[in-house]
């Protein structure tokens, strides 16, 4: 057994916000490691990329929490551009929901953000639309980025040439802790060694497996089945996002088609018929025409869900190790605003009030009282 570099951000997982937190000190010059079990099983590389604050109707915190991480978003990701030289894809393309009666378009909690659509105007939005969709709200708020593609190629690409240190096929099987101190992680690397990895402050951002390496965090896979299709020139240019399907069209042409919910499939690996049909049967309700478009992929991936369906963010009972996990549906959309806020409670930044209440909101001891 081998023990390791000293003084570092440790990040345990290199998905979304392991790689967006790891950014974020990088870039302000500090020495920061990732330990990556599996790169491509990050729901970083599955996810839609939506940016869906209204659209999915958040409320409460996590509406605000939203909007304010939509707010910082163009500044990020044009900082993560110029530095990755890759472009991210970041589109405000607005997303539109639609109803089937004005009854349910009223009761959707965001409603007063969006512009109403009559049946004219939401043909107009998006041609082809089914003609059991009466009603719409556009939310121009809204939009996306690609992340699969673009995003999380770009974040490993700037975190590496701003020095941060990766091990893929790194797994933690145990945190090092010595009192109420964490050294750092046990890890079984791709070649088959176990070595110590030290950290003057560990960060956990293991997603959906974040239960694995911390046992009393209240983190449950929930599985998402999604595929793509490639749409003809000029197909729909905005996000149709339906009550159990959603169409992302890129700038290319391809439409990502998302995705089943499905909180007993614990860690299941694969597409199911079940669940390719309840994708092509949610198309056929938005844009019939677009079954006859080719498929081009099936995936699938785990969202980190918690019981609450919010987030967990900040500090452990264990001083020095922080969490940021269960992002569940939106972790694209938060991934701003989590690097932001533990950059600042990690380097004892002063947090505004909004922060302090977020991190209140969030925080893992929600769950211990
Ligand atoms: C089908 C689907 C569609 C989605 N669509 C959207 C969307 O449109 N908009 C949006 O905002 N969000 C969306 N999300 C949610 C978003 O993808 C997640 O919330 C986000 O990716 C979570 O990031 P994360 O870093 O916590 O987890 P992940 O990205 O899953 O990364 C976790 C990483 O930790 C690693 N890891 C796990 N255990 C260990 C260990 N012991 N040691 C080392 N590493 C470890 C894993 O290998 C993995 O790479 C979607 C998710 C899914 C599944």
């Amino acid at each position: 057994m081998r023990s390791e570099t000293k003084n570092t951000i440790l990040i345990i997982g290199g998905g979304l916000i392991g790689l967006s937190i790891a950014y974020e000190f990088a870039r302000n010059k500090f020495k920061v490691e990732v330990l990556s079990k599996n790169r491509s099983e990050s729901a970083g590389f599955v996810a839609a990329g939506m940016l869906a604050t209204h659209a999915e109707g958040l409320e409460d915190e996590l509406f605000i929490f939203g909007q304010q991480s939509q707010n910082l978003i163009p500044g990020w990701i044009k900082n993560i551009e110029q530095d990755s030289g890759i472009d991210c894809g970041l589109k405000k393309s607005g997303i539109v929901v639609p109803f089937e009666n004005l009854k349910k378009l009223k009761k959707f909690k965001t409603y007063k953000y969006g512009k109403y659509l009559n049946q004219k105007n939401l043909k107009k939005e998006i041609s082809g639309i089914n003609t059991n969709w009466e009603h719409g709200l556009l939310f121009e708020q809204d939009g996306q980025i690609d992340n699969r593609r673009r995003l999380m190629r770009a974040l490993e690409r700037a975190c590496s040439l701003h020095g941060v240190k990766f091990q893929e096929g790194a797994d933690v099987k145990e945190l090092i802790l010595e009192q109420n101190k964490i050294l750092g992680a046990k890890v079984l690397n791709a070649t088959g060694e176990i070595k110590n990895i030290l950290g003057e402050k560990v960060i956990l951002c293991c997603g959906a497996w974040s239960k694995k390496v911390l046992k009393n965090l209240p983190i449950f896979p929930v599985k998402g089945q999604m595929l793509s299709i490639q749409g003809p020139e000029n197909s729909i240019k905005r996000v149709l996002f339906g009550p159990n399907t959603y169409l992302v069209p890129r700038d290319d042409g391809l439409i990502v088609v998302g995705a089943t919910v499905e909180d007993k499939a614990e860690f299941n690996q694969g597409n199911t018929p079940k669940g390719i049909n309840q994708l092509q049967e949610g198309i056929k309700s938005l844009l019939p025409e677009a079954l006859n478009w080719p498929q081009m992929e099936h995936w699938w991936g785990f969202r980190p869900c918690t019981p609450d369906f919010k987030p967990i963010i900040g500090k452990t009972q264990i001083v020095n190790l922080y969490v940021a996990t269960g992002h569940y549906r939106n972790g694209v959309l938060f991934s701003a605003i989590t690097s932001d806020i533990m950059f600042k409670l990690i380097q004892e930044k002063t947090l505004n009030n909004i922060e302090t209440t977020f991190l209140k909101k969030f925080s893992f001891n929600r769950f211990e009282v």
